[in-house]
């Protein structure tokens, strides 16, 4: 288990997450959802238990954007509000304790250090966009 650090664009929020080895890589998300928030072609995230993650800076003033996932249940998003920066979001569906970490903000995320670990919603991967690991149409097999 190692502490990785991030911060948003401007600088107004910065945050820890503790991530167990097996949680040291990007999840790939190929998503249309992912696609919009992102404004690019996917997105990395890591699943983490919300302890796992401490917002040191500017906590307390997150914007939160919600919308419905396809199970119907809400997906809660939360960003700095200055920059718009998305830090992390939390899937109801997923229950209380796990949040998906926006892995490509930390600083080993930036700088290249952590890897591509799996894909998901390979099925709408933009048509350009290389295979880089194990790729799921669209989640893996619970
Ligand atoms: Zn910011
Ligand atoms: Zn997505």
């Amino acid at each position: 288990m190692s502490t990785y650090n991030g911060h948003c664009h401007c600088g107004q929020t910065e945050w820890t997450a503790k991530l167990e080895s097996d949680q040291q890589g990007h999840i790939l998300c190929h998503c249309d959802t992912c696609k919009y928030l992102s404004g690019s072609a996917y997105t990395l995230n890591q699943i983490i238990p919300k302890s796992a993650l401490n917002i040191t800076k500017g906590g307390d003033k997150l914007g939160k954007y919600t919308y419905y996932g396809d199970s119907g249940k809400g997906v809660h998003c939360y960003y700095c509000p200055n920059c718009t920066t998305h830090v992390y979001h939390h899937q109801e569906i997923m229950g209380d304790d796990k949040i998906v970490l926006r892995t490509g903000l930390l600083k080993e995320g930036i700088d290249g250090t952590l890897k591509p670990a799996a894909e998901i919603y390979g099925k709408v991967r933009l048509g350009w966009a290389p295979e880089v690991a194990q790729t799921f149409d669209t989640l893996p097999p619970s």
